[in-house]
């Protein structure tokens, strides 16, 4: 029989990487803060339409964040249950009590609804996590945050080249953070940026970034010699990493635009099996431009996922399920904030499924993963 394999995941290379680490090693200026860094950065800037610092990670840079809010013990953060444990730990590092919210049935990001709920005297932010480079309800979350002066952050690193109502993902609140993570749609290995949409932050995360020093006004010629102004750490990447990054970043248009054909494929091919109400597709809400960054969908129940993603398996399909919800994770208990229930995000959680997706799947990858599927239902 026909047979073939596809990965859940390819890594999606420009060619021209290795020509500007050359350049980066011949400049003699690896360290972070280099000509790559610049190129980086004026080029994630022109996409998001905001000022982006470079950092080590997205997870790094919600550090940052977490540090810009001044967030203490005590203090109370809204988090979707349903998301990547980096949306949430850099505020327990600060001592903040993670406080987590449901997920839409539609699209898996926080539920707005269920936000107002959640919200005291100490609230002191909710985490807008855009999953799968699909806008969170920003209207009324932003609404929400500014009648009970709260802050927003937004953790976008799924959301590279993905709006809501054509503003890019992560410059609605305060702060955004983004990921070049391997797995995401452009990469670096690890890497992320900052997305400053308050200038008076700026300053400040130029500090944090830079060992919590304004060596930044140093550079600058502002002053001749840094001291040590504030919190920080060392989250500035290095220059072999934005030298690969600026290759990636020129393609970065192209490489979405090709996930999306992907993405509208799968979505197009397999809509007869929603009709048939064997799946539910994933959801993109009007107003909302997603990039593709993964395709789901759900059955109806998690032991026919769970076969399901078997049977993938053995036709050499890497399908998988994705986040445990955070409140039923050890570390939530350790925590003291497990003892709730978010049906929504416990539910899809397990009968969510994830298919192969990047720039360079081919059709017929794609017509395998789709007969597969067809032939599963069939069984
Ligand atoms: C990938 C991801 C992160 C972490 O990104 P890193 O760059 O690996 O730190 C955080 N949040 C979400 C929603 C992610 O998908």
């Amino acid at each position: 029989m026909f047979s073939m394999k596809v990965d859940f995941n390819r890594l999606s290379i420009t060619g021209h990487e290795l020509e500007f680490i050359q350049q980066a090693i011949d400049s003699g200026h690896l360290q972070g803060g280099g000509k790559f860094l610049a190129k980086c950065e004026s080029a994630i800037s022109d996409i998001v339409g905001a000022t982006s610092l470079m950092t080590t990670s997205c997870t790094t840079a919600l550090d940052m964040i977490a540090l810009l809010l001044d967030i203490k013990e005590g203090d109370e953060i809204i988090v979707p249950s349903y998301t990547f444990v980096s949306s949430i730990n850099p505020f327990v590092l600060r001592g903040a009590k993670p406080v987590f919210c449901d997920s839409r049935a539609d699209t898996l990001n926080i539920d707005e609804t269920k936000i107002e709920n959640l919200i005291t005297d100490k609230t002191k932010a909710i985490v807008a996590v855009h999953y799968a480079g699909v806008a969170c309800e920003m209207d009324t979350i932003m609404a929400i945050a500014k009648r009970r002066k709260i802050a927003v952050v937004e953790d976008t690193a799924q959301g590279l080249y993905a709006y809501y109502k054509g503003k890019h993902l992560g410059t609605f609140g305060e702060l955004g953070a983004i990921s070049f993570h391997s797995t995401k749609n452009v990469i670096a290995g690890e890497g992320g940026a900052l997305i400053c949409n308050n200038p008076n932050f700026i300053d400040r995360a130029n500090f944090v970034r830079e060992k919590g020093t304004n060596r930044i006004h140093f550079i600058n010629g502002k002053i001749d010699k840094y001291t040590w102004v504030d919190y920080g750490s060392s989250y500035i990447p290095s220059e072999l990493i934005t030298a690969f990054l600026s290759a990636q970043l020129m393609c970065a248009k192209k490489f979405t635009d090709a996930r999306i054909a992907s993405w509208n494929y799968y979505y197009d091919n397999l809509s007869e099996l929603e009709r048939e109400g064997k799946i539910r597709l994933c959801k993109v809400p009007n107003g909302c431009k997603h990039n593709a960054h993964i395709f789901w969908a759900t059955t109806d129940s998690a032991e026919t996922t769970k076969s399901l993603l078997q049977y993938l398996k053995s036709k050499q399909i890497g399908a998988t399920q994705h986040y445990a919800p955070l409140h039923n994770c050890p570390m939530a208990k350790k925590l003291g904030c497990a003892d709730i229930s978010l049906p929504v995000a416990e539910t899809f959680a397990k009968t969510m499924f994830r298919l192969p997706i990047y720039s360079t799947i081919t059709p017929d990858e794609q017509d395998y993963v789709i007969k597969a599927i067809f032939d599963f239902f069939k069984k």
